[in-house]
C-alpha cells in the first residue's frame, strides 16, 4: 500500500473561478498522485500455449489465434513482412483482453508466411509468430518430358519438378502417353508412381511408332494439371543407332584462291579461343549458317598449327565430332569452316532450369563423349584438350552433344613418344605436367575429371592457384567428397575412379569405359537409384569460376558481389526496428484519456470512525490523480487522510478518525495528456450516538 500525501484543488470551469484556480496554484503546490507501480502485483503478459504453424488447404478459413493472459486492457496487433495487417474483405482481426485471432478466409498460397503478433498492456509486452501454411496442389512440372530414345522399344523421359509445389512437398508423378495419330488426343496412364523426375518406359512403346509425352505432379493435396507435351518422338526401327543424325563428312582441302568473304558473311562473334575467334557465318548461295575459325597468329609456325587441325579434322568424321567444311587461307586470315553447333555449352545447359540432371542423363552425356573419342582414339589421335568448354549441345532442347576444339590434337606415332607442355591445369593428366609420353589414355583422365565435376559440381584437383592445382594432379590426390556424392552410385564412383588413375597402365581406355557397367544404366530398366535430380548449385559456382578465370576479373567480381549481398539501403527494417515499430504502435493503441469505470457512493459514517471512498480509474498513460473536498485541495495527513492508488487502478481516499466537519463533497479527479475526469460523493459524518442511515 502506497500511502500518498496529497493537495488538491478544485476543478472548476467557471471564468470567474478560474481565477480562483490559479491564485491557488500559487499558493498550494498540486502534488498529483500516482498510480502505484509494483511490478510483484501483476504477473508480465504471457501467451498461453500459443499456436506455432497452421496448414490451411487452399480456399479455406485460416484462423491464428493466440491467447495471453495479462492485466487489461490488453492491445495486440499482428505484422507481417514487416508491416501491420490491416482488416479487409479477406482479413479479420478479433481482439479482446484475452486474445488476438487473425482469421483469413479464402487463402491463397501467397497468404504463406510468418505472422506475428504483438501483445501490450500496461506494464510489459510480448510476441509471438505462427507460420501460416497454405497448401495447394503442385503446379505442373516446369518443363514438359524430354524424351531420349535408348532403343526401339525404350526410351528414358526426363523432365523438371514444378516451379511450385503447392507448399506440400511433392511425392511422385504420372506419366502419360498418346500415341499419334492411331490414340489422337487420349492420354494414356504410363505410371501414376514415379519418385523421381525421370522414367524409363519399356513397355507399350512400338519400334517407329510416334509418341508424346506429359507429365503431371502430385503431393498430400492433389495432382497438378499436366505439363506441357513433349514433341513427337519416333521410335528407332530395330537395331538403329540413337544418334545416327545424317551428317555430311566433307574432305576438306585448303582453299588458298578464295576470301573468306567472297563465299560467307560473317556475322556476330560466337567465341574467343586460344588461336583466334570463332564468327557466325551464312553462305552466301546456300544459306546454310556456319561456324567460322579465324585463327589470329600471322606467323609461319602458327599458320602451320592451324593447318595442322584443318588437316586433321579430314580424320574425324564422326557424328560426335564438329565437322570442318572448308578451309581457307590466303595472305590476309585463315580460317577454318565447321559446322554450326547451336546449343552452347554442355554445362551452360544443364544449369538451365529447365533442364533435367540426373545420374541418367550425365551417362548419357559421357556416353556420347566416349563415342567421339573412341573413333579419334582408334584413329590413334589423341585430343589433350578435352575440359566441359569444348562439350558443346547441337540445339537448345536436345541431349545430344559434339566435341569441340582440336587445336592441341594429334596422331600419335607408335615409334615416337610425343611429349607436350599444354593442355588447362584442371583437366590435365599427371603424365603431362610430369612432361612424360601422352598415350590415348591421357584424354581418358580429363573424361574422368568431366565426368567427376558433371556429377558433383566440384573440380577435383581445383587449388588455390594453378601451381597448387598441377601439384595436387601430379600427386593424383583427389577424393570423393561426401556431401557432394551423397546422391552417387557406386558404379559411377567406380567409373570415376577407373579413369582418375595415375598409373597409366590402370586407367580405363575409351573402348573400357563404354563396358563399364555404368553405361548400361542407359539400358537397364532398374536404375532407379541414377534417376535422382541433381543440384545444380555447385556446377553454377564452377561455371562462374571458370568464367572469371576467363576474364582475370575475379577480384573485381568478388568486390561486386559483396555490395551486392548487404541489405538494399537503410529502407530495410532490422527485425529490431520492426519489434520496436509495433510496439509503438500498441502504445498508441492504448492511449486514451482518464474515465471512471467505477464510482464511489454516497457515504454516511459515525463521528471517530474511518471513511473510505473508493472509485476505479482507467486511461492511459496511467492518470495521476487528486481529491478535493469542497472544491479545495485536500490535504493529506499520514494516519489520517490517506490515498491508496492500485496498480490496477482502483483508487481509495481513506479519512481515519472522522469528526463532524469532515463531512462534505468529495471529488475525485484523474488527468492525463489525453483529459481528464471527475467524480464527486458526499460524505456525512453524524454524531457518534446518532445512528448512521444505510
Ligand atoms: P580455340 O581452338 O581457339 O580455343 P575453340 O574451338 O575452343 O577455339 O572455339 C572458341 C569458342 O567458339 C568455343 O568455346 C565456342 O563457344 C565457339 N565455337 C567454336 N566452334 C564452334 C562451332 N562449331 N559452332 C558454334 N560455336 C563454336
Amino acid at each position: 500500500m502506497t500511502s500518498v500525501f496529497l493537495k488538491s484543488h478544485i476543478l472548476l470551469t467557471h471564468p470567474r473561478q478560474e481565477v480562483q484556480i490559479q491564485a491557488l496554484q500559487q499558493t498550494k503546490k498540486e502534488v498529483p498522485v500516482k498510480r502505484k507501480s509494483s511490478s510483484c502485483t501483476a504477473p508480465p503478459l504471457q501467451f498461453i500455449a500459443p499456436l506455432d504453424c497452421l496448414e490451411v488447404r487452399v480456399g479455406e478459413t485460416a484462423r491464428l489465434t493466440c491467447a495471453f493472459k495479462g492485466s487489461s486492457p490488453v492491445v495486440s496487433c499482428w505484422i507481417r513482412k514487416k508491416e501491420e495487417v490491416v482488416e479487409s474483405s479477406r482479413f479479420h482481426i478479433e481482439k479482446s483482453d484475452e486474445s488476438s485471432s487473425l482469421v483469413i478466409h479464402k487463402v491463397l498460397p501467397e497468404d504463406s508466411g510468418r505472422y506475428t503478433v504483438f501483445a501490450r498492456d500496461r506494464k510489459s509486452s510480448t510476441q509471438h509468430t505462427v507460420t501460416l501454411r497454405v497448401i495447394d496442389r503442385p503446379q505442373p512440372p516446369a518443363s514438359c518430358p524430354v524424351p531420349c530414345v535408348v532403343s526401339s522399344l525404350s526410351l528414358v523421359l526426363s523432365w523438371s519438378g514444378p516451379s511450385y509445389d503447392g507448399g506440400s512437398a511433392v511425392t511422385g508423378y504420372v506419366v502419360e502417353v498418346c500415341e499419334s495419330p492411331a490414340e489422337s488426343g487420349h492420354w494414356r496412364e504410363l505410371t501414376a508412381e514415379c519418385t523421381s523426375t525421370s522414367f524409363r518406359v519399356s513397355s507399350g512403346l512400338k519400334p517407329q511408332g510416334e509418341y508424346r509425352f506429359r507429365v503431371r505432379a502430385y503431393n498430400a493435396v492433389g495432382v497438378s494439371e499436366p505439363s506441357q507435351e513433349s514433341q513427337p518422338i519416333r521410335m528407332e526401327i530395330p537395331g538403329e543407332s540413337s544418334d545416327e543424325t545424317p551428317v555430311e563428312y566433307v574432305n576438306v582441302t585448303i582453299n588458298t584462291e578464295n576470301k573468306i568473304t567472297d563465299h560467307f558473311i560473317v556475322q556476330e562473334r560466337l567465341g574467343v579461343g586460344k588461336f583466334g575467334q570463332v564468327f557466325r557465318m551464312t553462305h552466301k548461295e546456300t544459306g546454310r549458317v556456319c561456324a567460322g575459325k579465324f585463327y589470329k597468329g600471322r606467323r609461319a609456325k602458327e599458320r602451320e598449327a592451324a593447318r595442322k587441325e584443318i588437316e586433321l579434322m579430314n580424320f574425324l568424321h564422326h557424328p560426335k565430332l564438329v565437322q570442318c567444311l572448308a578451309a581457307y587461307d590466303n595472305k590476309s586470315e585463315m580460317v577454318m569452316v565447321m559446322e554450326y553447333v547451336a546449343g552452347g555449352e554442355l554445362f551452360e545447359r544443364i544449369v538451365d532450369d529447365s533442364f533435367e540432371h540426373t545420374e541418367i542423363t550425365c551417362v548419357g552425356y559421357m556416353q556420347q563423349i566416349l563415342e567421339g573419342i573412341q573413333y579419334m582414339h582408334q584413329q590413334n589421335i589423341v585430343h589433350l584438350d578435352l575440359k566441359p568448354e569444348n562439350i558443346v549441345c547441337v540445339d537448345r532442347t536436345g541431349i545430344q552433344i559434339k566435341i569441340i576444339d582440336f587445336g592441341l590434337a594429334g596422331k600419335l606415332d607408335p615409334n615416337i613418344p610425343l611429349k607436350v607442355m599444354q593442355g588447362t591445369p584442371e583437366f590435365v593428366a599427371p603424365e603431362v605436367i610430369n612432361f612424360e609420353p601422352v598415350t590415348l589414355v591421357t584424354d581418358m583422365w580429363s573424361i574422368g575429371v568431366i565426368c567427376y565435376i558433371l556429377l558433383s559440381g566440384e573440380s577435383p584437383f581445383q587449388g588455390e592457384s594453378d601451381t597448387e592445382t598441377l601439384s595436387l594432379v601430379t600427386a593424383a590426390q583427389w577424393e570423393f567428397d561426401e556431401e557432394s556424392f551423397e546422391d552417387i552410385t557406386d558404379l559411377a564412383k567406380d567409373f570415376i575412379s577407373s579413369l582418375l588413375s595415375k598409373d597409366v597402365r590402370r586407367r580405363m581406355s575409351c573402348n573400357d569405359a563404354l563396358a563399364h557397367p555404368w553405361m548400361a544404366y542407359l539400358c537397364v530398366d532398374n536404375a532407379n537409384s541414377a534417376t535422382k535430380t541433381l543440384s545444380k548449385d555447385k556446377m553454377k559456382k564452377f561455371l562462374t569460376r571458370q568464367k572469371w578465370k576467363k576474364t582475370g576479373k575475379a577480384l573485381l567480381a568478388l568486390k561486386r558481389m559483396a555490395i551486392l549481398a548487404k541489405p538494399e539501403g537503410s529502407a530495410i527494417l532490422s527485425p529490431v526496428d520492426e519489434t520496436e515499430q509495433a510496439l509503438q504502435s500498441l502504445e498508441l493503441k492504448l492511449q486514451c484519456k482518464p474515465e471512471f469505470s467505477q464510482t464511489p457512493c454516497d457515504l454516511t459514517v459515525s463521528q471517530g470512525s474511518s471513511a473510505k471512498l473508493s472509485c476505479l480509474i482507467t486511461g492511459y498513460p496511467d492518470p495521476d490523480v487528486v481529491w478535493l473536498k469542497d472544491g479545495e485541495l485536500l490535504e493529506l495527513k499520514e494516519g489520517c487522510v490517506t490515498v491508496d492508488y492500485e496498480e490496477q487502478g482502483s483508487c481509495t481516499l481513506t479519512l481515519d478518525d472522522v469528526s463532524l466537519h469532515h463531512s462534505g463533497l468529495y471529488s475525485c479527479r484523474a488527468t492525463n495528456a489525453h483529459g481528464e475526469a471527475m467524480c464527486t460523493v458526499t460524505l456525512t459524518v453524524v454524531e457518534k450516538d446518532r445512528p448512521v442511515d444505510s
